[in-house]
Parts: C-alpha cells; structure tokens; sequence
C-alpha cells in the first residue's frame, strides 16, 4: 500500500493545467493567470490631484497666509489648457490633472475664498503636496501581474486598471460527479428498510464549488456492472475528472475497479495508507482523471481534501498545490495510533495565544453527524510515540 506522499506525487505527476483561455473581468475571480500582464497605460495617467482644493507654486505659498488669483477651475475628467504662474491658483477636484506650473495641491479647508476671484492660502504647502505624480504606481509596459497570479478582488481592480479586459487564465476542468450504491435513494425521499439517503454528492458539490468549481451531477448508479460500464464510458468521454463514490472496496458489488479495467481505464494506485478514506482508486483514461472514493461519507470527505482539490489547483494553474503544513499543540482525548496515518475530526482553538486541536467524539466514517462542531482535521502520524498530550500535531483547518 503506497503512503499518502506517493498517492499525491503519482496524482500531481498525471494531471496538468488546461490551454489557457481569455475570460471576462466578471468572470476571473478565482482563476489564475496564465501569462503576464503588462499595463498599456501609465499609472496615474496624469499628475493627479490627490485632494480637492487649489493647484498652486509651492513656492508661493512660503509666506502664508497668501492672496491669490483664481484663474480656472478644473473638475475630474477635464484637462487645463492653461498654465498657472505665480501669484495665480486653480480650483482643482481630487482625480482632476494639475494643471502646468502648478506642483502642488493646497486642500480646500485650508484656503478661504475672497471677493473677487481670489483665495486666501493659510499655510505653506510644499512642492508635490497633494499631487499623485504621472506613472508612480506602474509605468506603461511594465508588468503588473505575473502568471500564476491568483485572481481575487485586488487582482481584479489591477487588471480593470490596466486595460486588462479580457485576461489569459487556465480554464476549469469539467468534472463530474457519479455516486453507486443499490441502497442511495434521493435526500427528498425517506428511507424504508435497508435504504440510505444519498449525501456523498451533495458533500462533494460543496466541497467543488469551494474550488469554484460547478461539478455535473450524473446520478445514483445502481451497483450493477452493464449499468455502471455504460455510465462510465459516457462520463469518461464527457469529463476531465470524473469523481467516483461507493464501490472501490473488497465487497462482492464493489464495481468500479473490474469495470475500468474492462473499458481500459489505467488504474494508477488503489488503496492508499490512511484512515479513513484507504481504498481509494486513481486511474486515467485519456484526458479523463478518475478518482473511485469509498462510499462512507467521512471517507470520501477526507479523500477529496487529500487528493483532489491538490490535483484540481494543479489543473487550474497553482504554482503551489499543496497547502504549507499548520500546527497545534494537542490537548484533551489522545489518538489511537494505528500504522496508517490517520485524519480525525477536531476543534482548533485559540487559548490565549496558544493554537490547541482537540479530537472531537466520532463514530468512525459512516459518521457525519459528529461533525458538526469540526473546524479542522488533525493528522495522527502513523508511528507510536508521536502523538501525546503536549505534542504538536499537523492540523487540515478547513477554510470555507
Ligand atoms: P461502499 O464504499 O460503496 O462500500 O459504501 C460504504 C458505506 O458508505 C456504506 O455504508 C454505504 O451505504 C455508504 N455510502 C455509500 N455511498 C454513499 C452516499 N453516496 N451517500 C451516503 N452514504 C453512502
Ligand atoms: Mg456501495
């Protein structure tokens, strides 16, 4: 059985990041950018008031307070023909350009308007007060995002700024969902008998859409292998990754593995040494990824923040898939240690000052309900002697 370390390298090793495509400003947020981008204008594209008041010499203001003549008044969006010499000032409002001559802004409360077109300057200003200089953000041509740049709101506003209306970013890689199991009847139904109701898919299209992505619903397959081969032919051809739930097991219906390897599917590893989540399946068929998760409910949980979301930020253009390792100093109820690594349902706190992971009361990985209270995983190395009261324990914060 191979380490959770091997599973993500063969799983990082066999996905990649799609052709990248230009996507709309309201459209991006989330996406990476897939080459730099490089501003087409400078930054202010003026010497821009940064205040509203009255451009004016420095240097006549020295002696304040001072009279001087109004000559123009400059609202945003207008540029001053004329030019202002000394003793003269110009009305200006803040994103308006300052006018030649003038290098300095004096802000309207501190001038006092006179008869006679003239305005009283009370205190000395300096040279550049008040006035955002032509290019001091980013100059035309220079770069102003990187590729890999993650775009959020910040990233948004650059590219708006410079011109950027339709940036290059790695697309999202379609992906499906299909859930087996004879015994799956829909959460609107109430169960009778044997029955479960089907949570798997609801839990992996939340856990998707966190990664921003809008995964398709195929359905409840039922465990039936003619049923499944034609379901799997189809979504293979359809997705990029198409996410499995139920029948990766050693149980006589457990399906998925004969039935990829009878449509040719290459089974990259099966079964990984965690707990819970350990028959997971990888395989490949030619664009298609397919990840087979164990049907109970924590397990396929676990699996998808172990495996998938690395390999779908990897797909969707991230330098850097795998989160930097969290830790915290663990306190209360101790782990059993069993030679698999494990990934427990736990609280992490704040005591004063102190980051603490506590293990939350659970029923194994048929139980949901347990984690209501979870904010993260901690991770309970598989030797012994490594997970006391006091130690410090990785811990998965889940960040939704
Ligand atoms: P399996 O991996 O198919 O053997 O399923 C393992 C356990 O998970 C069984 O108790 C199933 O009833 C349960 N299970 C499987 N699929 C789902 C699902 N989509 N939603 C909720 N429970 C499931
Ligand atoms: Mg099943």
């Amino acid at each position: 059985m191979i380490s959770l370390e091997e599973a993500r390298e063969e799983v990082l090793k066999n996905v990649e990041p799609g052709k990248p495509v230009p996507t709309p400003l309201g459209l991006a947020r989330g996406h990476v950018l897939a080459e730099p981008v490089h501003s087409d204008i400078d930054l202010p594209p003026f010497n821009r008031s940064a205040m509203d008041g009255y451009a004016v010499l420095a240097a006549d203001t020295a002696h304040a307070p001072v009279e001087l003549a109004v000559t123009e008044d400059i609202p945003a969006g207008v540029t001053s023909a004329g030019r202002i010499n000394s003793g003269q000032a110009a009305k200006i409002m803040t994103g308006a350009p300052v006018p030649d001559g003038a290098d300095a802004v004096v802000m309207v409360e501190k001038t006092c308007p006179l008869e006679g077109n003239k305005i009283r300057i009370e205190e000395p200003v300096e040279s550049g007060k008040n006035v955002a200089p032509q290019g001091q953000d980013i100059a035309r041509g220079e770069v102003a995002l990187e590729t890999g740049a993650r775009l959020g709101p910040e990233q948004i506003g650059i590219l708006a700024m410079v011109g950027a209306a339709r940036p290059m970013v790695f697309p999202r890689p379609r992906v499906s969902v299909l859930v087996t199991g004879d015994e799956l009847i829909p959460v609107e139904a109430r169960p009778t008998g044997a029955q479960i109701r089907e949570s798997n898919g609801h839990v992996l299209a939340a856990q998707l859409a966190g990664d921003g992505i809008v995964a398709k619903s195929l359905g409840i397959v039922a465990d039936d292998r003619t049923e499944l081969a034609q379901k799997l032919t189809v979504a293979m051809e359809t997705s990029d990754v198409l996410i499995l739930s139920g029948g990766v097991s050693m149980g006589d219906r457990d399906f998925v593995p004969p039935v990829l390897a009878e449509l040719e599917a290459q089974v990259i590893f099966h079964k990984v040494a965690i707990k819970p989540g350990k028959p997971v399946l990888f395989a490949k068929k030619d664009h298609c990824r397919i990840f087979g998760l164990p049907g109970n409910p924590v397990s396929a949980l676990v699996v998808y923040e172990l495996l998938i979301r690395p390999a779908l930020r990897k797909m969707v253009g991230w330098t850097e898939p795998l989160a930097p390792p969290q830790y915290a100093t663990l306190r209360g109820r101790l782990p059993k240690i069993i030679g698999r690594r494990q990934f427990l349902p736990a609280r992490l706190s704040d005591l004063s000052g102190m980051r603490v992971v506590e293990l939350l009361p659970w029923h194994g990985s048929g139980d949901m309900i347990s984690l209501a209270p979870m904010n993260a995983l901690a991770v309970v190395p598989e030797k012994p002697g490594t997970a006391a009261e006091g130690d410090r324990l990785e811990v998965l914060p889940r960040d939704f």
